[in-house]
Formats: C-alpha cells, structure tokens, sequence
C-alpha cells in the first residue's frame, strides 16, 4: 500500500481536503483521540520546555521523543486508532525537532494509510466499527478518483488476506481463526464491500500515504470534521499556464462564475434552482443529506471544472475573497453546496501544478467602480453596470474586470 519516498520525484504533490460527517458517537470517538492527543503534546512542551526547546540544544532523536511520550502520557498509544503510533511519533519529531512550541498549534490526527476512502461517499478509519460519510465526491477535476483508487486496492489486499485466511483454517491451520478475527475486528465495515473497479495507475493522480484529520469552525461557525490527504500527480496531468495575462473572477449564485482577462471574459451561469429551499419530508439521515448535497453539486460540476482548467491557463488568478460574514445563510449555502464557494481553494492547490498563482481581492467597492476605466458607475435594473465613459455591461463582467484591475493597480 506504501511507495518508497524516492518515487516522489517524478511526481507532485498537492493536498486535497474534504469534509467527513461522523455521527455522534463517530464524533465522540474522533473528540476523544484529538483530546488525547492535545494533552500529549502539552505535557511533552511542558517536560521540553526550557531544556531541549532552547535554541543551540542539540535536537531529540526520534527514539527519544518516542520514549519521552509514552513517558508523559502511557495511555496514548492505546486510546487512538491501531497503527497510527509511528505517524502520531514522526508528527512530534516533526514538531519537537524543529523546537516550535506545538501546544499553541491546531491539533491534528495522522491516520494516515489508516483511513481509506471507500467508494465515493465513505470512508473508514483501521479499527472502526462503522464507515465515515465523506463527501469524497465533492473535488474538482475527477481527484475524487484519485482517494477511490487506493480504497479500491486496500478493500482487494483486506479482502484477499480474508480469503487466505479462510483458506488456512479450512486447511486446518490453528491459527488461521485468530487472525481471521483480528482482521475482521480492525477491517470489518471493509471485508463484504465491492472492491471497485479501478485500482492505483501510476500515470494517475493517486493518493499517497499522508492524510490527516482536523476540527475546524466552518463559515456558519459550527465545528466541522476535515480530512487532508496528500495526492500524487504525475508530471504532464495538468498543462503549464501558458497565459501571460492576469485573469479577474466574480463569484456569485446566479451567474456562479465570471472571468475577465484584458480582452476576453465568460461565464458560467446556474442552469437550475439553487438548493436552499428544498427540504425533505422526513429527517435527513447523514446518508440522504450527503446524496442531496452530491446531487446539488453535480448539477454545476463539469462546468466548474471547464472554468477551473480554462483559469488555470493563466499565469495569474485574482479572485473575489468571499466575505462570509456579509452573505445570508440561503446564499451561503447555496455557495458551498455548488461548490463555488471552494473555487479560491481549489485553483491555489491546482496552481501549483499550472505555475498559476492565485491571490485573493478583498471585492468591496468592485461592483460600483468601471473595470475599463475605474470611474465610478451605477447599476441599472436587469443586471447591467453604467458607465459614464464606457457605456454599459453586464454587472458580473464589470465585477471581473474590476477585481483584475484591483489586483493589477493594487488599490482597494
Ligand atoms: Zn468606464
């Protein structure tokens, strides 16, 4: 299941995150391992504070960090999920060594190999006794398959060890029960799934070994559950940015996106009703709200990713930072279920790939000022901008190009 660091060179890496919807008990465990963890890395600041974390101190072994944790808190290793130990160890050296003061930062939980996608709508932690809902499905340009493919290939190695196994006691191996056991006690939500077609493909994006799991307070200031995996990109997958020009974007709900270069511009409008209004009839399982949300989404998902790939041809992104705080829940909601509300997100991460650097235009006074000439204008009924020198435009496209503008003359 791991590759051998050095198979990295020829490929890139970029992190994808997605958002996990435990149920409570799910969410319970997950506040108890992070909890666990928290307090581990403030006894161990606390025992290397003043000693090791000086500066000119000669930095701690790997064997040494591991040693002096289970020291600060013996029942660390038992209380998280199996075989997260030497990720959760090479976390601390990563921190320890570099001596940062680690109890300021967000905690987070490497799993690691030991939380795997299963299909596109789950996924599961080694030792669990059910499957997490993820909203895997919900990446630009098909990365979804790229967390699926190694599922697929963990759920054929556990499910191949399990065929063994039976194999073994059926042979009448003594052993072959017990490990069967534990097999199924660490894999079993995985043991009776469908394996999925497409394994990992080496000329395509696929996961790598890192992935991490935080919680984090959301736009509407709710906690959320996000899980960061690394992926693995091979070279060529997306094409260099070859545009010298710098690209404005404008997001919004009724025409989703706007762009705007010094001679073109497009658009991508909404083809149906955002979701806002809709409600079922019976209570929501985190199943069916996860369908729904999917749904949603696919309505606008191979538009967004024709405007993602045409953006990332550019060798600069400006693009409205959204301002959370000033959107009503309705607009906030529809933002984040189009998926509009990640484009920023998602082009700096793929930017990496394309040489395209993306910065984000606080938009306040955009809508009002000419993107032609940067008088102030009005906005007419249907839509349109006025401007006194230029006439009118469509008001997205004058939004466009005025963020071009901002970030090219960098007044605000
Ligand atoms: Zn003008």
């Amino acid at each position: 299941m791991t590759h051998p660091v050095h198979s990295n060179a020829d490929h890139e890496l970029i992190r994808v995150t997605v958002q996990l919807f435990p149920t409570p008990s799910q969410d319970a465990t997950f506040r108890a391992w992070l909890a666990a963890l928290t307090q581990a890395n403030g006894a161990l600041t606390t025992v290397l504070h003043g000693t090791t974390l000086r500066a000119g101190a000669p930095a701690l072994t790997r064997d040494e960090i591991a040693y002096l944790l289970t020291l600060v808190s013996p029942a660390l290793e038992a209380s998280l999920p199996p075989s997260v130990w030497p990720s959760v160890i090479s976390q601390c050296c990563t921190r320890f060594q570099r001596r940062r003061d680690s109890s300021a930062s967000e905690p987070s939980l490497p799993l690691d190999v030991q939380i795997q996608a299963i299909g596109e709508m789950h996924v599961h932690v080694t030792g669990q006794p059910d499957l997490v809902v993820a909203d895997l499905w919900r990446l630009p340009l098909g990365l979804t398959e790229a967390l699926v493919c190694t599922g697929n290939d963990h759920v054929r190695a556990v499910q191949h060890q399990g065929h063994t196994l039976r194999t073994a006691d059926t042979a009448g191996s003594p052993a072959a029960l017990t490990q069967l056991h534990d097999l199924i006690r660490l894999h079993g939500p995985v043991i009776g799934r469908p394996p999925g077609h497409t394994g990992v493909h080496r000329t395509q994006p696929h996961r790598a070994q890192f992935a991490d799991l935080t919680c984090q307070i959301g736009v509407d200031g709710k906690e959320i559950w996000l899980l960061t995996c690394t992926v693995r990109v091979p070279p060529g997958w997306l094409p260099r940015a070859h545009r010298q020009d710098t690209v404005g974007v404008d997001v919004g709900v009724r025409a989703l996106v706007t762009w705007a270069d010094a001679t073109d511009a497009g658009q991508l409008l909404r083809t149906t009703l955002p979701v806002g209004d809709w409600r079922p009839q019976q209570p929501a399982t985190l199943l069916s709200a996860a369908w729904v949300r999917r749904m949603q989404f696919e309505r606008t998902q191979a538009g967004l990713d024709q405007v993602i790939r045409h953006l990332l041809t550019y060798r600069r992104v400006a693009i409205e930072q959204l301002a959370w705080r000033g959107l009503t829940a309705g607009i906030r909601e529809a933002m984040t279920l189009n998926g509009v509300s990640s484009l920023g997100v998602w082009l700096t991460g793929l930017g990496r790939l394309t040489g395209t650097v993306v910065c984000a235009v606080n938009p306040a006074g955009t809508s009002v000022q000419c993107g032609q000439c940067g008088q102030r204008g009005v906005l007419q009924a249907n839509r349109v901008f006025r401007c006194q020198n230029c006439g009118d435009i469509d008001r997205d496209t004058n939004a466009a190009r005025s963020i071009r503008r901002v970030s090219l003359e960098g007044w605000t």
